[in-house]
């Protein structure tokens, strides 16, 4: 078995700093160097996963392929090393008590007193070294969600503690990301907070290696030298962090810090070649991008874009591949109940109905999808966005009065969207629903078959309700056609509208699989479809 190596990221004075995309770019720079890397993240909530929480809390729910309901900064750190993660990959304060009561209960623990120290770190030191084992990993790199001194994340940092000690010096790192704040009055970068956070810090028995200092300016010398100073740190090891053009440039912005190769120096020794050449291209065709793509996305969390982080990402990445800009117009589903959608969408080149649950919103969204279907606006609609899709055809196409999806109205006299059979009688709502990758195989002659260019695709779902195949024969006589089913339930995976530019909608969600380097094929042909329109 290959020595892991173990990189543990901690954040300091506030949250959302941006912890996430420094553990991804960090990813990205290892990766570079020809080393097999995985990143994993510690969410100290009780919740046992992301998939009861609602999007205004904690924005949105990134389904990892195995099928697990995730913090949504595994998908940046997909994005940025680009590899498919697992469940293992998130860990929380609710999955490691589950795990330790269960096993108390079954008697695993031979009669001991069961407690936060042995038992409660034990198991988070067990699921760093799992998923170092199962990747067979190079470099792991840890990301602590929250901030230090949270009472909430002090198992986890004690079992990093612990972890650090069991391990060989030069076999991990802590590094510890912070804010300084800029006081415009006295025309100051301020070192107090960061200070004070490192002290908490290393009073848990963690010694910060790194230190990085986010900040809106470019920090002088004598600010990192005092930082280095006061946290016992070397000078070389203090980096700032300005804020970025665009999140795809920070692993060129570390690299050029010499931030990969002090992370390689402290873990190996030496640095090795750094082979940035795809990501320099990546970032320099966002740069040079001109012209835009007017994208509405009509939703029902538009206040908090964070909710639709990968349909974001998504569009950016075919965006940049295309050499345009998006521009992203956030429309509440709501307004267009009552308002005529033209006032909204009149001038957009394209639009997304994205997932959702819960009835709030939908006749907005479908609104908005008959002034599309009928206007020839390119259209992509994302797990609910298909579903409403199907309805809206189903009402105002096919003559079904009254369709809807039995989520929202369980007497409606055409369920077109219904139950999937298996998902009867389920009542628990943590974990339950339909997840995570299922093969799609792509109907011949069809625009989505033309656009993925294979016979099968794997995609990830999230759902509990599905085409209702009892109406399969009327809405595709009528047009809507059904582009992509999973044979072994024949569920209806994709539909496309025939004589429209774009208008394709999936159950599952594609955004999950959109990387920079490999954009989406739905999202591509989005654009392109937006493109041809527009010229
Ligand atoms: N609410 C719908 C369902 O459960 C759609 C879910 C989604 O968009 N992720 O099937």
């Amino acid at each position: 078995m290959k020595s892991t190596k173990y990189i543990f990221i901690t954040g300091g004075v506030v949250s959302s700093l941006g912890k996430g995309i420094v553990a991804a770019s960090i990813g990205r720079l290892l990766k570079a160097r020809g080393l097999n890397v995985g990143i994993m993240k510690f969410d100290p909530y009780i919740n046992v996963d992301a998939g009861t929480m609602n999007p205004y809390q904690h924005g949105e729910v990134f389904v990892t392929m195995d099928g697990a309901e995730t913090d949504l900064d595994l998908g940046h750190y997909e994005r940025f090393i680009g590899v498919d993660l697992s469940g293992l990959n998130n860990v929380t304060t609710g999955k490691i008590y589950s795990e330790v009561i269960r096993k108390e209960r079954a008697g695993e623990f031979l009669g001991a007193t069961v407690q936060v120290i042995p038992h409660i770190t034990d198991t988070i030191k067990n699921s760093i070294r799992k998923v170092a084992t199962v990747g067979n990993l190079d470099v792991l790199i840890v990301e602590v969600g929250g901030t230090v001194g949270d009472i909430e994340g002090l198992p986890f940092l004690e079992a990093i503690r612990q972890f650090r000690r069991e391990e060989p010096r030069n076999n991990t790192i802590s590094i510890h990301l912070t804010l300084v704040p800029f006081l415009s009055t006295t025309g100051e970068a301020k070192t107090k907070p960061t200070q004070h956070s490192v002290k908490e810090l290393r009073s848990l028995g963690i010694q910060p290696d790194v230190i990085m200092l986010r900040s809106h300016i470019a920090l002088p010398a004598e600010i990192k030298e005092k930082v280095a100073l006061f946290c016992d740190v070397r000078p070389e090891a203090v980096f700032d962090v300005v804020d970025a053009p665009s999140i795809y440039h920070v692993p060129l912005m570390l690299e050029k810090k010499g931030v990969g190769r002090l992370i390689m120096k402290y873990l190996y020794g030496e640095d090795r070649h750094a082979n940035l050449s795809d990501w320099q291209a990546l970032v320099e065709r966002e740069d040079n991008a001109s012209g835009t793509v007017k994208i509405a996305i009509v939703g029902k969390y538009v206040e908090l874009p964070d909710a639709y982080l990968s349909v974001v990402e998504a569009i950016k990445h075919a965006s940049i591949h295309h050499g345009v800009k998006p521009e992203i117009i956030w429309v509440q589903a709501e307004k267009l109940e009552t308002e005529d959608p033209a006032r909204y969408l009149g001038d957009v080149d394209g639009v997304i109905i994205p997932g959702g649950f819960g009835t709030r919103g939908i006749e907005g969204k479908i609104n908005a999808l008959t002034y599309t279907r009928e206007h020839g606006i390119p259209t992509l609609g994302l797990c609910l966005g298909m579903q409403c899709m199907v309805i809206e055809f189903a009402r105002n196409v096919c003559g079904l009065e009254g369709a809807n999806s039995s989520e929202f109205d369980e007497k409606t006299p055409h369920p077109v969207i219904d139950l999937i059979p298996e998902q009867r009688g389920i009542s628990d709502k943590g974990g339950t629903m339909r997840l995570g990758g299922y093969t799609c195989n792509l109907v011949e002659g069809t625009k989505v078959k033309e656009l993925y260019g294979t016979d099968s695709v794997v995609e990830r779902h999230r759902h509990r309700y599905e085409f209702n195949n009892d109406y399969r024969e009327i809405i595709e006589e009528h047009g809507l056609k059904v582009a992509g089913v999973y044979l072994p339930m024949n569920l209806v995976e994709v539909v496309e509208l025939e004589n429209h530019p774009f208008y394709i909608g999936s159950q599952f969600h594609p955004e999950f699989n959109s990387k920079p380097l490999s954009p989406h094929p739905l999202f591509l042909g989005l654009i392109d479809a937006i493109l041809k329109q527009k010229t």
